[in-house]
């Protein structure tokens, strides 16, 4: 097995930011039903809202989503609002660190799919985050 998968079978087993935050400032529930992926993402943010403090999330689903969404957590603190409005998809495939199928591209980005939506103000679609 190479370092990547391990990366990914880690994270999946022992998924990080599970414990509660202090405070609940943005939060979404995101779901991939041609997976069964789901994760309910909630971020604390600081006194002006401009970026993430904490993290705190929970989710069931296959390796890659749990995994993605476990890297993404620990990517998320401390990164501006802004900044994470505009990251492209790009960034699931640098914190996974494998090639991401057609067919499980929502899996790797399912995360990345909730912390947009969590922190933008309208409504993120799928091909938002897959195109940007
Ligand atoms: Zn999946």
């Amino acid at each position: 097995m190479d370092i990547f998968a391990q990366n990914i079978l880690e994270h999946s087993r022992c998924p990080h930011h599970q414990n509660k935050i202090d405070r609940i400032d943005a939060s979404f529930e995101a779901s991939n039903p041609s997976c069964g992926d789901e994760v309910n993402l909630r971020l604390q943010l600081d006194d002006k809202r401009k970026s993430v403090i904490g993290v705190q999330w929970k989710g069931e689903g296959c390796a890659i989503s749990q995994a993605g969404m476990s890297l993404l957590s620990d990517w998320l603190i401390g990164k501006s609002v802004s900044q994470i409005n505009t990251i492209s998809s790009h960034i699931m495939h640098e914190l996974l660190g494998v090639e991401i199928s057609p067919r499980r591209i929502k899996c790797a980005l399912l995360g990345l799919y909730a912390a947009k939506n969590a922190l933008s103000n309208s409504n993120v679609s799928w091909n938002d985050v897959i195109n940007i």
